[in-house]
């Protein structure tokens, strides 16, 4: 069995493996384990209930969506039995459970569990042959090409990439030139708006600027595109929308009502005040709107994609007639479809279609 990354789904497919008496071989394009997972603030979720699920993310995969929300309690004790780290055990949102983990402590277990990675060798990327017997495809997405992104996910301008440096589609060409079939979602993205500065990895979580709720928001021209009010709890459809916007970029004009709403870490004030791309109201490229006292320019980036290769819920890559390909599987961010139409957690999808694929592969 070859695996194809040693980000979390690729680490729990080998880890899975190895436990069913496997000896897989991990092989990993970059030069550390973790993928994205790695700089992710760890938290691995599901909605409490099936019909929240699927209220969320409407034109999501239902068989997929089963999958992950079934597997996903079991999928969680299997990782501390791993000796995974958890900080805390609950998500901090109503709507969700799960728990969050020491991103490196979790990379670390997964690591010895899974056993051989072969770091510097990509599937695809290093000269050789299709390898033989089982493949499983957890090279986590495609953001990293921007080539792909143009042409799946269409931004009106190139999108900042909020991940890891290696996840730039591999896996869904691989599985293409196998013969795979795209799952829908392609045009759709997880991500984040920044602030619009270049950042490095360490900044990932601290830039992410997630309080549209409280703002008005316009773009780069004057016009306001969205209303605060309107944007949901993880803000991914303002994301979605700024991407459409001019430069993909915004801003958030903020009230003095704003600055005081709490938001997951800190006040809205706090983390204003952190912005590198805060502005007095009179610097704005356009009329300040009444009322407000700050502005903060933002740049959408992604984080992963949601459109990905068609997968079965035996994490099984499925050609144009739905047929599984021989020995092909998907999971991770390569797996398509999951959470289209809203936003699930990445991280889960991982934990449970990585097991999915190993547990299939040697039934
Ligand atoms: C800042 C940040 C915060 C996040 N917070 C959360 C969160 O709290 N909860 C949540 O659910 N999700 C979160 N996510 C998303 C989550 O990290 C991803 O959904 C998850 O890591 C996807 O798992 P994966 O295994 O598909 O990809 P990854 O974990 O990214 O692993 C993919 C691996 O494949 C390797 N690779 C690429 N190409 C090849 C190739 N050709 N051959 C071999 N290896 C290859 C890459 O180097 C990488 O190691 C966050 C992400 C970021 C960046």
């Amino acid at each position: 069995m070859v695996i194809a990354g040693a980000g979390l789904a690729g680490l729990c497919a080998a880890a899975r493996a190895r436990e069913l008496g496997a000896e897989p071989v991990v092989l990993e394009k970059g030069s550390r384990a973790g993928g994205s997972m790695l700089l992710s603030s760890g938290v691995v979720w599901r909605y409490r209930t099936f019909e929240e699920f699927r209220v969320q993310c409407p034109d999501g995969d239902e068989r997929l969506q089963r999958l992950v929300f079934d597997a996903l309690d079991e999928g969680l004790e299997w990782l501390e039995s791993l000796g995974a780290p958890v900080l805390e055990r609950e998500t901090g949102n109503p709507l969700t459970t799960g728990a969050r983990f020491d991103t490196q402590g979790l990379t670390d277990a997964l690591v010895r569990a899974a056993g051989q990675v072969r770091f510097g060798q990509g599937l695809g990327t290093v000269p050789g042959a299709w390898p033989e017997g089982t493949v499983v495809l957890a090279t986590g997405g495609f953001q990293g090409d921007r080539e792909l992104v143009q042409r799946y996910v269409r931004p009106a301008a190139p999108l900042r990439v909020r991940a890891n440096p290696w996840s730039s589609g591999d896996g869904l060409r691989a599985g293409l030139n196998q013969g795979a079939a795209l799952s829908d979602g392609l045009d759709e993205f997880y991500g984040r708006n920044m602030a619009d500065v270049d950042f490095g990895e360490g900044e990932l979580v601290s830039l992410a600027q997630v309080y549209g709720r409280y703002a008005r928001i316009f773009s780069e021209r004057g016009e306001e595109f969205f209303d605060g009010h309107a944007v949901s709890w993880s803000e991914l459809d303002l994301v979605q929308a700024t991407a459409q916007q001019p430069g993909a970029r915004a801003w958030y004009v903020l009230d003095e009502r704003a600055l005081e709403q709490r938001v997951r870490y800190g006040t809205v004030g706090e983390l204003v005040a952190h912005a590198p791309t805060r502005v007095e109201p009179e610097e704005l490229p356009f009329p300040s709107p009444p009322g407000a006292v700050t502005a903060v320019r933002v740049a959408a980036a992604i984080t992963h994609t949601i459109g990905g290769l068609r997968v079965d819920e035996r994490a099984r890559v499925l050609d144009t007639d739905g047929r599984p390909l021989d020995g092909l599987y998907a999971a991770g961010a390569d797996a398509g479809g999951i959470s289209a139409g809203g936003y699930a957690s990445g991280l889960a999808s991982a934990l449970v279609l990585g097991r999915a694929a190993a547990e299939d592969a040697l039934r």
